[in-house]
């Protein structure tokens, strides 16, 4: 199976294979079995940051290392495959940070998105409320404008590293607008309260939190973009970051079956290897063979990206059916492994199987990616 479309794909994957065994593979499970209340692991960010993958696909003139999209979901995917929740911290970094780059004044982005790419500063993306997910445009946290800048009171949940960001991307109201707009919030001040949440299934290492805003003052400055465009700049992010949720879920199917071909190779039952049994055999065809069409719509999607075309429907299939090939890949691998796949000290399929369901909930839902696709094709 060639994993490479660009030739400067297997360096990616060199790069993070050599970082991954000697930064993550060692400390994989303790940050997954952290005790709570967990803690966000500062330190690794700060070495993700240090060797450039945390403002990979960030401009190089505002301190990131200038890669391709198709590099970048490379990276993203080959974190995965060591281990999905620190790929996600490197994916939660762009995911942030790409409404400043590409939507914010010069000023803003000299500001701010240096320290993001470098891992010195971690942003987070905030849209999410308890009581608007999927409609994201109900929200009702409201920015009140005052002589010198906007007050703004609401509350948000699910927020990736929303616990413990130093600025975030906040979507909101303002007061009088019916739209969305945006706003850069630092969140070193008053009225800025968060907590961690708890018991989170999988994804362990990279921390969710959720945020109460009381009175907190924004800056005139702080606007991002134009009023009531929000909602345009939050679909815009979920394009990108669509793919790189689909990249998430190749990595982690990647690993499901190597990690399968493996156990099947070596385990003998009824004295021969199960890999000699057809019912063995044809779960790795079916995975290798999903495996492929995944990876070959995310490429296809993150190419598009990069020669400036619109890629919106390419990016919520990529998403769609990589996150549910994951899931798939990883199912078939828990029957191949059985009783070793189940428990977590025997094998990585069980952690495997609870980092990759959120694939299918985060950066809109698998039925809100059909929404997305069918809408396309057909039309609203
Ligand atoms: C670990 C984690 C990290 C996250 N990180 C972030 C983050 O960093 N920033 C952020 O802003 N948000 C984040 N989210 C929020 C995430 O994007 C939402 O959970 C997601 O959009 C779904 O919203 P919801 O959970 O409120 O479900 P709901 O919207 O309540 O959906 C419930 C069910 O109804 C279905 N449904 C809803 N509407 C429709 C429809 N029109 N048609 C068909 N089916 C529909 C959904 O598909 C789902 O099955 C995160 C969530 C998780 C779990």
């Amino acid at each position: 199976m060639n994993k490479n479309i660009d030739e400067r794909q297997q360096a990616v994957r060199d790069e993070v294979k050599a970082f991954a065994e000697k930064e993550i593979c060692p400390i994989s499970r303790e940050l997954d079995e952290m005790p709570e209340p967990r803690k966000f692991p500062f330190e690794l960010y700060k070495k993700l940051g240090d060797v450039g993958f945390i403002g990979y696909v960030m401009p190089k003139d505002l301190g990131g290392l200038g890669k391709s999209n198709l590099e970048s979901i490379t990276l993203i995917e080959e974190l995965c495959y060591h281990d999905a929740a620190v790929g996600l911290l490197a994916a939660v970094a762009e995911l942030s940070t790409h409404p400043i780059i590409y939507f914010a004044n010069d000023d803003q982005k000299k500001k701010y998105v240096p320290g993001c790419a470098t891992g010195k500063r971690i942003p987070s993306f905030i849209l999410t409320e308890p009581n608007a997910g999927s409609d994201a445009a109900s929200l009702t946290t409201v920015a009140v404008e005052t002589d010198d800048g906007y007050v703004i009171n609401g509350e948000k949940t699910f927020i990736m590293h929303g616990d413990v960001c130093d600025l975030g991307v906040l979507f909101c109201k303002i007061e009088g607008k019916p739209k969305l707009s945006a706003f850069i919030v630092e969140t070193d001040q008053p009225g800025w309260q968060t907590r961690t949440l708890k018991n989170k299934l999988g994804m362990r290492a990279a921390t969710t939190g959720a945020i109460v805003l009381k009175d907190v003052k924004v800056p005139k400055e702080n606007l991002l973009g134009e009023v009531g465009k929000g909602f345009r700049y939050a679909m815009g992010t979920l394009d990108s970051a669509r793919v790189g949720v689909a990249a998430q879920g190749v990595g982690i199917a990647q690993r499901a079956l190597d990690e399968s071909v493996a156990y099947a190779r070596k385990r003998v039952q009824f004295g021969a290897p199960i890999a000699k049994l057809q019912a063995i055999q044809w779960m790795i065809a079916d995975m290798a063979t999903r495996l492929e069409a995944a990876r070959g719509l995310t490429y296809k999607a993150a190419m598009m990206q990069d020669s400036g075309e619109k890629f919106s429907i390419e990016a919520a299939m990529a998403k769609l059916y990589a996150s549910e090939t994951a899931n798939f890949c990883v199912d078939r691998a828990m029957q191949i492994h059985s009783g070793y796949g189940y428990i977590g000290e025997f094998s990585v399929i069980e952690k495997l199987y609870r980092d990759q369901r959120v694939l299918e909930i985060y950066e809109g839902t698998s039925e809100v990616q059909r929404l997305v696709i069918a809408g396309n094709i057909i039309g609203r």
